[in-house]
């Protein structure tokens, strides 16, 4: 019977379970493309709970010790404890939000682990190339979390460009400073926003930002169908300097690999219009971190938002913890109660298929059989580290 090491973000600090803001949650019966919802023989848990986190246990307990397994799940994913199970494991179950880094090193000292489930999307917290050469399969629940990311990007640009975390802050210090609110406030309507890899949150994205009247600029390694293209009026950049220079949001939504690590540093970021705005909820390490906090410093970015960090948790002295005209969140835009329900319902999914013996489904394989498989193939590369600082 195996060991399945499940790392989740603490409990709520008023305790678990919270109390719930509302009584259920929409079902969504597919997603965009016509890929199936996640699909596992049953669930133990009511979609709408709180599951992210130890408590919740993605809802795995019950079917887990039910066939036999142990499930260790633990916040501890830096230290002794993580270490200690990690020795004996067969699955490791990690999140993007709380990432247990899977460095070559860690991998080395898993002589058991067969399998590493991401609960979410996002596997570059594992070094990849160590796993193929270790034959450990990496899954993770594609698409579950990819409309939820897309809402959180919007709401991002809107909460720069209008100004809003200055305009609530007044109201919480009991002011009405209506100049104070909008010296820096614009609306929308108007600008040029230019969306970076247009993946499944990237065309997210620009299908919502369609009815803002706004003009849509992308660049991908790959161009969309042209009939997509027409549909949304997209203008289409064969090179990130050429978006940049040509508009005045910039949303980012390429995966971490070897092209797109430290894209965004001090020479970029000069070409760009004098007050853009950066929304960045891909990974953190496609910014030189310092050079973002210039560039907000000198006015060249009028303000930066986005939800992931480095490292994740980062240090109460981060820099983006206090740069100016920032509306960052902690790594959440994937994990809402909405999600959860998805990618809690998927990491079961994959369970089953991987104690049955049966093929994980294409679309949530990342690595499998020594090489990079599935999705995996088309959005990974195994060349780069997961990480510089995996192991951290
Ligand atoms: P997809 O794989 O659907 O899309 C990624 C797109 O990026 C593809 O079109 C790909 O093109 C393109 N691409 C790859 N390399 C580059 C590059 N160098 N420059 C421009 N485009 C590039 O991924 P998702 O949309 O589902 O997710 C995107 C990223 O968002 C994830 O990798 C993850 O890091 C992050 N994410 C963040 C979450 C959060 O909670 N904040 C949650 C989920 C994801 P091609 O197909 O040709 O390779």
């Amino acid at each position: 019977m195996a060991k399945i090491l499940c790392v989740l973000y603490p409990d709520p600090v008023t305790g678990y379970p919270p109390e719930y803001a509302r009584d259920s949650i929409p079902m969504v019966e597919a997603y965009p493309d016509g890929q199936p919802m996640p699909s596992p023989a049953t669930i133990d848990f009511t979609p709408g709970e709180l599951l992210g986190c130890v408590s919740g246990e993605l809802g795995l307990r019950k079917y887990l010790e039910a066939a036999g397994h142990e499930l260790v799940v633990t916040s501890d994913k830096d230290g002794a404890e993580f270490e200690r199970h990690l020795a004996d494991a067969e699955v490791v179950i990690s999140q993007p939000f709380w990432p247990a880094y899977l460095s070559a090193e860690r991998i080395a000292k898993a002589p058991n682990l067969k399998l590493a489930l991401t609960a979410g999307i996002g596997s570059d917290h594992v070094d990849l190339d160590a796993a193929i050469k270790s034959g450990i399969t990496v899954a993770e629940v594609t698409y579950s979390n990819s409309i939820s990311v897309a809402e959180h990007a919007v709401m991002q640009i809107l909460t720069l460009v209008r100004n809003f975390v200055p305009s609530y802050k007044w109201v919480i210090e009991g002011g009405w400073n209506i100049a104070d609110c909008v010296e820096r406030a614009y609306d929308l309507e108007g600008m040029d926003v230019g969306v970076i890899a247009a993946g499944r949150i990237g065309q997210a994205v620009l299908r919502r930002l369609a009815p803002f009247g706004v003009r849509l600029h992308y660049f991908d390694t790959r161009r969309l169908p042209l009939e997509l293209e027409q549909e949304l009026n997209l203008t289409f950049h064969d090179s990130v300097e050429s978006l940049v220079s040509s508009v005045d949001v910039v949303d980012v939504h390429a995966p971490l690999h070897p092209s797109t690590y430290h894209m965004f540093d001090a020479d970029l970021l000069a070409t760009m219009r004098r007050g853009s705005y950066i929304v960045n909820t891909a990974r953190a390490e496609i910014m030189v971190r310092d050079d973002v906090v210039a560039a907000l410093e000198s006015g060249r970015l009028a303000g930066y938002a986005g939800d992931v960090w480095y490292p994740q948790p980062p240090a109460a002295d981060h820099p983006w913890r206090t740069m100016p005209h920032h509306a960052m969140t902690p790594h959440v835009s994937g994990t809402t109660l909405s999600a959860q329900a998805r990618y809690a319902a998927g990491a079961r999914e994959i369970l089953e298929d991987f104690f049955a013996g049966s093929p994980i489904r294409d679309e949530y394989l990342i690595v499998d059989g020594g090489a990079l498989a599935g999705v995996g193939a088309a959005s990974y590369t195994a060349d780069g580290k997961a990480s510089p600082g995996a192991g951290a």
